[in-house]
C-alpha cells in the first residue's frame, strides 16, 4: 500500500470493519494470545537541547524534571535484571540527547554488553546516529535502535523546530545500514489530523525495510510541556490507528507505548484486538507513569493474553 487514499479509507472503515480485518491480519502474522514486553529505563535524563513540544526532558520548557546524568553501569544493570525478573524479554535505553557525541559511544558500548549478559535482548534510544557509530553500536551486541518519525513531514515542524524530518529518516538509514533492528513510530493526538497519522504509517510501512517494530504512543500531557492543554484525541481514533498500523505492516511488532495509564483496561483490550501485540511494563516509562506492573499482570490474566 503506498498511497494516502488507500490509507484514508482504511481510516474511515466502519469501526468493526476495520478491527476484524485487522484482526484477520494479526492472526495470519502473530500469535494473537501473546504479547512481547518491554522495559524501558531512562540512563540519562532532562537537559535535552531539542524542543520536542510533547517532551518534558527539553532544556526548553520547565517540568520540574529531575535532571540525571548517564546512569552507572551497575546500576543500568540491576534494573535490567528486575526487568527480566518481572517478565520483560527486552530492555530498552533512551538517554536525552539530540545526537551520540563520539566521547559517549565506548561507554555505551559498555552498557549494551552488560545488558546482554543478562539475557535481555537490548534497545537503545540515543538521539541521531552516524553510520559508523551505529555500526559500532551493532558490532557491541545491540539488537534494536529506536528512533521515532513522530508524525507526519509536514505535522513535525509545527512539534519541534530543532531539527528536520529528514535528519530523523537519515538516522533510520544509518541504523538499519549498520543491521541494526529497527523500532520506529511516533505520537498521536498533538493536535494532527487523520491524514497526518495516515501520512506518518505510509511513511513508516514504506521504508526500504518496515521497522521490526512500531510504537504507537498517545501524547501524555505533560504540565510546563507547551502541549500541555492539548484536547484530548478520541479513544476509538487511537484503536484505528492502531489497526491501521497493523494491517499496513503485518509482521511489525506494533506496540501500544506512552498513554496507557490515561486507557481504560477495555481499550486496551481493543488495541490488543486491533493487532497491538507489544507493552511496555514497569513503573517508568522515561519520565511519565507507566501502569503498574501488577495491573498489567491483571488484564493480561482476564484477557487470557500470555506476555513473552
Ligand atoms: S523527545 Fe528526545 S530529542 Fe526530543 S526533547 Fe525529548 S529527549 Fe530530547
Amino acid at each position: 500500500m503506498n498511497q494516502l487514499y488507500e490509507v484514508l479509507e482504511l481510516f474511515s472503515l466502519p469501526f468493526n470493519d476495520l478491527l476484524f480485518k485487522a484482526a484477520e491480519i494479526h492472526r495470519q502474522f502473530h500469535d494473537p494470545n501473546k504479547v512481547q514486553i518491554s522495559t524501558l529505563l531512562s540512563i540519562k535524563t532532562g537537559s535535552c537541547p531539542e524542543n520536542c513540544k510533547y517532551c518534558p526532558q527539553s532544556a526548553h520548557y520547565n517540568t520540574g524534571l529531575a535532571k540525571e546524568s548517564l546512569m552507572e553501569v551497575d546500576k543500568i544493570v540491576e534494573a535490567a535484571q528486575a526487568a527480566k525478573q518481572a517478565g520483560a524479554s527486552r530492555f530498552c535505553m533512551g538517554a536525552a540527547w539530540r545526537s551520540l557525541h563520539d566521547r559517549d559511544v565506548e561507554k555505551i558500548c559498555g552498557i549494551v554488553d552488560a545488558v546482554k549478559k543478562t539475557g535481555l535482548e537490548t534497545c537503545m534510544t540515543l538521539g541521531m546516529l552516524t553510520k559508523s557509530q551505529s555500526e559500532r553500536l551493532k558490532d557491541a551486541g545491540l539488537d534494536y535502535y529506536n528512533h521515532n518519525i513522530d508524525s507526519s513531514p509536514e505535522f513535525y515542524s509545527e512539534i519541534i523546530t530543532t531539527r528536520n524530518f529528514e535528519d530523523r529518516l537519515n538516522t533510520l538509514k544509518n541504523v538499519r545500514e549498520a543491521g541494526l533492528n529497527v523500532c520506529s513510530g511516533g505520537i498521536v493526538g498533538m493536535g494532527e489530523t487523520r491524514e497526518d497519522r495516515a501520512k506518518m504509517l505510509l511513511i513508516l510501512a514504506n521504508l526500504p525495510k518496515q521497522p521490526e517494530s512500531v510504537p504507537i504512543n498517545m501524547l501524555v500531557k505533560v504540565k510546563g510541556t507547551p502541549l500541555a492543554e492539548e484536547k484530548d484525541l478520541d479513544q476509538f481514533e487511537f484503536i484505528r490507528t492502531i489497526a491501521v498500523a497493523r494491517i499496513m505492516m503485518p509482521r511489525s511488532a506494533v506496540r501500544l507505548s506512552a498513554g496507557r495509564q490515561q486507557m481504560s483496561e477495555q481499550t486496551q483490550a481493543l488495541c490488543f484486538l486491533a493487532g497491538a501485540n507489544s507493552i511496555f511494563y514497569g513503573e517508568k516509562l522515561l519520565t511519565t507513569d507507566n501502569p503498574e506492573m501488577e495491573r498489567d499482570q491483571r488484564l493480561f490474566e482476564k484477557l487470557g493474553i500470555e506476555g513473552k
